[in-house]
């Protein structure tokens, strides 16, 4: 992989393939919405809107969510060595280190979902992240030793993380921690997005940034925005189970995009904080709805933590529409809290 497109694979959901909006989405005909698509943050966005509004042309729409995806990018990526999270990361002292409110916004929120799942999400987990050859530092080609492990979890852990309001500003108790926003960033991503056509009165639309969606309204009169669930194989793109989002987000995580096997063990970008390694059970896909699609971002990735049973409680705890889905000896099992029913019928 070339310098170039690592440096860009800030949050992605695939290293080995990206998300395409045209899988996740249904239907196709005369009604067909207004595709604006492109590349960010690693992997491909594409919004759907039915109808550009009076006064607004496509071009100045498209080119306002482009600024506003180079912006968050800019900020939050650990890819760009000017960004402010970089900053935070290389500076090395106890002291303050100003951001800007909608990257301290993302910390707060990664901070509470990170009590909520008792560490199974944590932001802190950057150094393992890079040891297991997932983050921006090169792969090693072997696996990491149990020293270095060890080493790397010394420097995890989110309640060494310091967030202030105002001025909005972040803090560590260690020179070491490091932040990666990865598992979050994009649901905030496609909630600014799905905010800016908010405020330019877009009534109706479907924004996707690799995989994470939020939808308003409908497709067209009495038709709502389809998406599927994917089947959690590496391999093509075939629909697992179609859910009906009206005025929600919906994000999922995975292990079958990006990892990588040795020794025919599979090895997940998604990291326990609490073992220092990837996650190994059976759990293949976690997908949660939610008003916020950074909040539903985030849950997926702490429940995926928790694994079957434990993130399958905690969700029904929280009253979360979330679906789980685990390889079973006869293929994959289907779990979803009664929270998913009201996304089942159109
Ligand atoms: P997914 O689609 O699987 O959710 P994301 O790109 O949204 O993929 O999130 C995975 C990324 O999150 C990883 O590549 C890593 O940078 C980061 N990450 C891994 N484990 C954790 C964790 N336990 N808590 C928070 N972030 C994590
Ligand atoms: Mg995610």
């Amino acid at each position: 992989m070339g310098a170039c497109v690592r440096r860009n694979l800030a949050y992605t959901t695939a290293l080995l393939m990206a998300v395409s909006l045209s899988a996740c989405l249904q239907g196709a005909g005369q009604d067909d919405p207004i595709r604006l698509s492109g590349h960010t943050m690693g992997t491909d966005y594409m919004v759907k809107i039915p109808g550009i509004p009076v006064g607004l042309g496509r071009e100045d729409l498209h080119a306002r969510i482009k600024e506003i995806l180079e912006r968050i990018n800019g900020r939050m990526s650990t890819y760009e060595e000017d960004s402010e999270l970089s900053l935070f990361n290389n500076n090395h002292t106890p002291d303050w280190v100003d951001v800007s409110a909608e990257t301290a916004l993302v910390v707060q929120e990664a901070l509470r979902i990170s009590r909520l799942t008792g560490g199974a999400f944590d932001i802190t987990v950057g150094p393992l992240v890079n040891l297991w050859g997932f983050g921006p530092a090169p792969q090693q080609g072997q696996l990491p030793g149990k020293d270095a492990i060890r080493a790397a979890m010394t420097t995890v852990g989110y309640h060494r993380l310091h967030l202030r309001d105002s001025p909005p500003a972040l803090r560590k108790d260690q020179p070491a921690i490091q932040i990666d926003l990865s598992a979050i960033a994009k649901g905030y991503a496609v909630d600014a997005v799905a905010e800016y056509l908010d405020s330019v009165q877009v009534s109706s639309y479907l924004v996707e940034i690799g995989g994470e969606l939020r939808a308003k309204g409908e497709k067209a009169e009495r038709v709502p925005w389809k998406v599927a669930v994917e089947r959690p194989v590496p391999e093509g793109r075939r629909v697992l189970r179609t859910l009906f989002l009206r005025n929600s987000a919906m994000a999922t995580s995975g292990d079958y995009r990006n990892f990588f096997e040795k020794d025919g063990q599979r090895f997940s970008h998604t990291i326990n904080p609490r073992t220092g390694k990837p996650i190994t059970h059976n759990l293949a896909s976690v997908t949660v709805l939610s008003a916020s699609c950074m909040e539903a971002d985030a849950w997926t990735t702490g429940l995926l933590v928790l694994g079957p049973e434990d993130g399958y409680e905690l969700a029904t705890r929280e009253k979360l529409p979330a679906l789980f889905v685990t390889r079973g000896a006869n293929g994959f099992e289907q779990q979803a809290t009664a929270e998913v029913d009201r996304f089942l019928e159109s």
